[in-house]
């Protein structure tokens, strides 16, 4: 089941949606513009594992 990380070119809004079909237009939920930009969210990466902190190197 993919889930789409996607957010609105328009009002800056970022939301989840799930396709499923391709005939289906994805729009904003708070607008309802279509000039969306999808964001690959990769699971499994980012909340596993304990490394993601690089900055407090000093
Ligand atoms: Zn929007």
């Amino acid at each position: 089941m993919p889930v789409y990380e996607y957010r609105c070119l328009g009002c800056g809004e970022e939301f989840e949606l799930f396709l499923l079909g391709v005939s289906e237009e994805p729009r904003c939920p708070a607008c309802g513009s279509t000039d969306l930009r999808k964001m690959v969210s990769v699971p499994g990466q980012a909340a596993s594992g304990c490394g993601s902190s690089t900055s407090g190197f000093s």
